[in-house]
């Protein structure tokens, strides 16, 4: 029988292809007049097969076909079964995954298959061959028929017509930085843009993702309101399975026209890919925190720029990077200064001192008196603190002991509801001891607020208001963050109390005080994006209030800012709206201290079981290779040094040339490799917590 190679790609920590033979299909017996095919498939570039890896099966994807190998016959294996029923992924797709995996330093298959939903990777083709039927039925009679769209303000205008390249005719490859304030309506120019963009061929498709899960239903509900017909795809980590399946197979097919979800969405197939919105785009969430550490707003530039067609990154305080680019003309920077509603304005930002107003349960008098006016004039309230649970570590004010996790370099969070410690780092959970484990004493005393506590305290000072609060503890179970959501925007809550999940993006229209409980300790952090983070967080809670049009009597929109820095150049930015001097500012600071976006980076993390073994492994990892052009700095634990009991030392590695630091990497993690060192270890591009 004739036979082809099959070279593929499977999701091993190997960097190679692996070759397996395949049956070529071969003319049947001659029967009459007609040959009769061989049963077997011809396989084709992007298609999965399964294959027999060790003792176990694995599903690999096919990125060449060869007709011979220097794998020796005895030890060539053969392909199981192919997935002849699923069209191939396409040549840009793997380009895109081939990308990924060289400038992130991961094998191709690490990278391709689990950007594939679990159930196609499967042994068996049951749940594939199911949904597959499930969507030829649903493709008959969509039409393309868009409910009326609101009148553009002329920026707004501006932005559509050089998104979808009006002028030209053409909407080529363009990296827009749509930089426009909280309100502005940038979501109203992704769809308009997006509308144009889909009229322009029959199969067009639009990827639009958003930082956060819960922003989703919100963004979905307005696509489906103006895009009736079309369908629409939603891809994030928190759907099931045979759900996530369904919506890949909608987007690999082409039939979803509108793909909307979070980071992980950039690497679905979408054969018709003609534009990229990228919301938020500062958002540290586009960054993937483990495994491959991949930035979705960096890869979408390239793969807009791969097929030739417009992203749009949106953001009311662009990250520095998108900035830098927007001044040297990378980017193109599209600009919207103005809330797009009538009336409605940008809240006025104060700070109050706490140095010299005091707060009770957690808030001045000042920012209770707003509270009450807000309450007065049936309007919601909104307040921010970032620390979930009741407080944020309990201690024993006798012999000085307080609730550490011993498994981490953290401490563990008082969660009084359940009444538990809790470690918001390995899941560690104790129940709340009745004395200290140290010296009995009976008085343990919570340190600190988290946002239980918050909840608590504002119940006590407003116990006729409707206090509601939203983290990741209240919203734990699947829906549930959608349904407190709903509660807000149907007016049932008049203070909300939350974390950074209620500060991004929701269009809350009667909200109209946002006050910030502790943002201080953002100030001084050693990891030096804190600060732009920290504004970026302030400006989009600030950004909450305000939305609507100031009903007739009602409150002026305000931000209340609880500090002991008064002074600070940051609140001072905020106060002014004033992100254009902040960046420019912070820019220059980085330019003079050789830091990003000025500088590349890369990290190299290792992980033992004692902190020596780490840092052993790392200053090999210095000494192992020359390394000229490239910075090596000296390995230091991290500053979370333990977590679940695992000891973590890093090595920064910098250079000023993108191409030098990358070729070094290539030739230093071969070398790593090469040390067999039994230290668990991995190297980061771009890192972003350092
Ligand atoms: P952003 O994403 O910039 O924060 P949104 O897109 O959420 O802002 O828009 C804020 C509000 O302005 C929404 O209620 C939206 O419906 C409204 N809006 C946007 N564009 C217009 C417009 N051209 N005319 C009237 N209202 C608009
Ligand atoms: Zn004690
Ligand atoms: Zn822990």
């Amino acid at each position: 029988m004739e036979h082809c190679i099959l070279q593929v790609a499977l999701d091993t920590p190997l960097d190679r292809l692996f070759d397996y033979r395949w049956p070529l299909p071969a003319p049947g017996p001659v029967t009459g007049d007609t040959v009769e095919a061989c049963a077997a498939p011809m396989p084709q570039l992007g298609q999965l097969v399964l294959l027999p890896f060790g003792r176990q099966q694995m599903m690999g994807l096919i990125v060449g076909i060869s007709d011979h190998t220097d794998v020796p016959e005895a030890k060539l294996k053969d392909g199981l079964e192919l997935r002849s029923q699923l069209p191939p992924l396409s040549a840009q797709w793997i380009a895109l995954c081939r990308f990924a995996a060289d400038y992130y330093q991961r094998p191709l298959g690490e990278v391709a298959l689990p950007a594939l939903p679990r159930n196609l990777r499967a042994g068996k083709a049951t749940s594939l061959d199911r949904n597959l039927k499930k969507l030829a039925k649903l493709s008959p009679a969509l039409d393309a028929n868009p409910n009326p769209e609101p009148p553009l303000n002329a920026a707004q205008q501006e932005a559509v017509d050089a998104i979808s390249g009006t002028a030209s005719g053409n909407a080529g490859f363009a990296a827009h930085l749509l930089y426009g304030v909280t309100g502005s309506g940038k979501t109203e120019v992704y769809l308009q843009a997006a509308a144009r963009i889909l009229a322009q061929s029959e199969q067009a498709q639009v990827l639009i993702l958003v930082p956060e899960i819960n922003l989703t239903p919100q963004l979905e509900t307005n696509i489906r309101k103006r895009f009736s017909g079309i369908q629409i795809a939603t891809l994030h980590s928190g759907m099931a399975e045979g759900e996530r399946l369904q919506h890949w197979l909608a987007a690999h097919l082409g039939q979803a026209r509108i793909i909307l979800g979070t980071r992980l969405a950039i690497l679905a197939s979408l054969p018709y890919l003609k534009m990229i919105v990228i919301d938020e785009e500062h958002d540290p969430s586009y960054k993937q925190q483990e495994g491959l550490r991949y930035s979705a707003r960096d890869l979408a530039v390239w793969r807009a720029h791969q097929l030739g067609i417009p992203v749009v990154l949106g953001s009311a305080t662009p990250s520095l990077e998108s900035w830098q680019h927007a001044k040297v003309g990378r980017y193109r920077k599209l600009e919207l200064r103005e809330r797009a509603v009538k009336d409605a304005v940008l809240p006025v930002v104060k700070i109050i001192n706490l140095e010299h107003e005091k707060p009770a349960e957690g808030l001045t008098a000042r920012l209770i008196a707003s509270i009450r006016l807000r309450l007065e004039k049936g309007e919601q309230s909104l307040l921010f603190l970032n620390r979930r649970g009741y407080a944020p570590v309990i201690a024993c004010d006798a012999c000085g002991w307080i609730s550490d996790c011993t498994r981490c370099t953290a401490h563990l969070v008082m969660h009084k509801l359940d009444r538990k410690l809790r470690c918001h780092h390995c899941g560690y959970e104790q129940r709340i001891p009745h004395h200290c484990p140290t010296c009995g004493n009976i008085d343990l005393q919570p340190l600190g607020r988290g946002t239980q506590r918050m909840e608590e305290g504002l119940k006590l000072i407003f116990p006729e208001a409707r206090v509601f609060r939203i983290d990741a503890d209240s919203t734990r179970f699947k829906g549930s963050a959608e349904a407190a959501f709903d509660t807000v925007h149907r007016g049932e809550v008049d203070i909300l109390i939350g974390t950074q999940m209620v500060a991004k993006g929701h269009d809350f229209k009667n909200l109209t005080l946002v006050g910030a409980l502790n943002p201080d300790s953002a100030l001084f952090s050693q990891d030096y994006r804190a600060s732009e983070r920290l504004f970026a967080q302030l400006m989009q809670v600030a950004g909450r209030a305000g939305r609507a049009a100031q009903k007739q009597g009602g409150n002026i929109s305000e931000v209340l800012i609880q500090t002991r820095y008064p002074d600070h150049p940051l609140y001072h930015a905020l106060m002014a709206h004033d992100y254009d001097r902040f960046a420019n500012d912070l820019l220059e600071e980085r330019q003079q201290a050789s830091m990003p976006p000025f500088i590349y980076q890369a990290l190299l993390r290792a992980e033992a079981k004692d902190l020596q073994t780490a840092l052993d492994f790392l200053h090999l990892a210095v000494n192992c290779i020359a390394h000229a052009g490239i910075t090596i700095h000296d390995p230091i634990p991290m500053t979370m040094t333990r977590v679940a009991n695992v000891e973590r030392a890093q090595l920064l590695v910098e250079s000023v040339s993108r191409p030098a630091l990358q070729a070094f990497l290539k030739v230093w993690i071969a070398t790593l490799r090469g040390l067999k060192s039994r230290v668990k270890w991995g190297v980061e591009i771009d890192p972003v917590d350092i």
